[in-house]
């Protein structure tokens, strides 16, 4: 469920290098990033609508909006699942 919503609607063109994307801090230090847009106006849209979907369950991630290459968050979404990484954005 999470994920459907977290990835849906992937409409940033491949042509742009760096995105906006919502962080997710999990309590365990993992982190991921979602909803990735080409403008912010939009990527806090989808900000708000990430915290209203979270704010109705018990667990709370910790979120925030980032610029991140399309090869990070590429990457966040095959090999580094579960990225605890220091110097990601
Ligand atoms: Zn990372």
């Amino acid at each position: 469920m999470w994920q459907i919503l977290f990835s849906a609607r992937v409409d940033a063109t491949p042509s742009t290098s760096t995105l906006w994307a919502v962080r997710l801090d999990w309590p365990a230090g993992d982190h991921e990033f979602g909803c990735p847009r080409d403008d912010e106006a939009s990527a806090r849209r989808e900000l708000d609508r990430v915290r209203s979907f979270w704010s109705r369950g018990p667990m709370r991630p910790r979120l925030r909006l980032v610029r991140i290459s399309r090869h990070d968050f590429d990457l966040h979404a095959t090999a580094r699942r579960g990225c605890k990484a220091p110097d990601c954005p």
